[in-house]
């Protein structure tokens, strides 16, 4: 039968637009989609389209299938340092990603000073000033290995830190700086005696613990104390002294920054460069200056002519100098891939990246059976 007959005899549908093929988006559909696309002034298609209907007049079956996400789902690390990762997670959604950019943030527990028990103090340093700076100091502690100190709660072995600083400026002696490395770690439990009313009771201490806790550590394990040495606390004069106890407890950065266990933890989607026609000689020469970050090369063409090329698409930081000025923005187009993020997590160094993202990838496991159990 030919063209002509079919169009006669069948009645006429979108599918018969030689444009839109069968079952598959066009293609500035498939753009707005996958792709935000950086304009001059500002970005397009910004959101995501879930809805899973979205596209059924042309056949697109746009809902979540768990087998595809399964199949799709890719996480590449980039980057791996005693601080910091890099990784690309590739096929998921950026409500997905931002849910485990904020569990990393304020719902990681960690191990930081929160009672500070202050025997002398005679530094310039005011004693509230003193335990504020104590606090903020990252604790080299995997924070699994310990319980949450309610309110009702002993400090004991499973649930307090402590910690204990005893420094000094003798007379006659040169100002001297205190560093984190000056807390030592008390295994057995605070040695500062409770003062007590009754005179023939035994004297107790502010914890109580039942053993030491250098059987919470396997012997490879980096010992508990503060994650960098070099943190200033005070500054003493000649004469001056500072002894107190510090009492580190698990606790999440949703109640205090002090408990994130990271610097920072962010992403951006992949930057997506694009040459829309040949960029060559002078013109290409002057793309390849407009980028601060090196995107653009220029390769040899032959007959003494240059184009430009896209070397380094990652590096983009979609600063959109490319597209500024008249007709750049039809050589260049600027994209983001909606489902490919570059995550980076910082760690401030009481757990090692790498077992940061796992930890918050369980935490959002939790969640998701917590809500489950309720609908169910
Ligand atoms: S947007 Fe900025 S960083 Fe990206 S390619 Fe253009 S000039 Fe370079």
């Amino acid at each position: 039968m030919s063209k002509q007959e079919n169009t006669e005899n069948k009645k006429f549908s979108i599918w018969d637009l030689p444009d839109v093929p069968m079952g598959q988006l066009p293609p500035h559909l498939q753009l707005q989609r996958t792709r935000v696309v950086c304009k001059a002034d500002a970005p397009i298609h910004t959101d995501n389209i879930i809805y899973s209907g979205a596209y059924a007049s042309m056949g697109i079956d746009n809902s979540v299938h768990l087998g595809s996400f399964r199949d799709n789902f890719k996480v590449e690390v980039i980057r791996l340092t005693k601080d910091d990762m890099e990784f690309d997670m590739i096929g998921i959604d950026a409500a997905i990603a931002n849910s485990f950019r904020r569990i990393l943030i304020s719902e990681l527990p960690t191990m930081a000073i929160e009672k500070v028990l202050i025997a002398n103090n005679t530094s310039l340093i005011q004693d509230e000033v003193l335990s504020h700076r104590l606090g903020l100091i990252p604790i080299s502690a995997d924070p699994r290995l310990f319980e949450y100190l309610s309110a009702n709660d002993t400090p004991n072995e499973k649930n307090t830190i402590v910690f204990k600083l005893h420094v000094r400026c003798k007379r006659g002696e040169p100002r001297r700086t205190v560093y984190s490395e000056e807390l030592k770690w008390l295994p057995n439990g605070s040695e500062f005696i409770k003062e007590s009313e009754k005179v023939d009771t035994k004297p107790s201490t502010y914890t109580s613990f039942t053993c030491s806790q250098d059987s919470l550590q396997n012997s490879s394990s980096k010992p508990i104390g503060p994650a960098e040495d070099k943190i200033i606390l005070a500054k003493l004069g000649p004469g001056q002294e500072i002894e107190l106890e510090a009492h580190a407890v698990k606790g999440i950065g949703k109640t205090h920054a002090k408990w994130s266990p990271v610097a920072t933890a962010w992403y951006r989607m992949l930057p997506e460069v694009v040459l829309l026609e040949d960029v060559e000689d002078e013109t290409a020469e002057e793309l390849k200056k407009k980028c601060p970050v090196n995107v653009f090369d220029i390769e040899d063409i032959g007959n003494g002519k240059k184009r430009a090329t896209v070397a380094r698409p990652r590096a983009c930081t979609l600063c959109r100098e490319c597209i500024r000025g008249e007709e750049w923005d039809k050589r260049v187009a600027l994209r983001r891939v909606k489902d490919h993020f570059i995550f980076t997590i910082e760690s401030a160094g009481a757990l090692p990246p790498e077992v940061l993202f796992p930890e918050a990838v369980k935490i959002l496991e939790d969640k998701c059976e917590r809500v489950i159990t309720e609908l169910s």
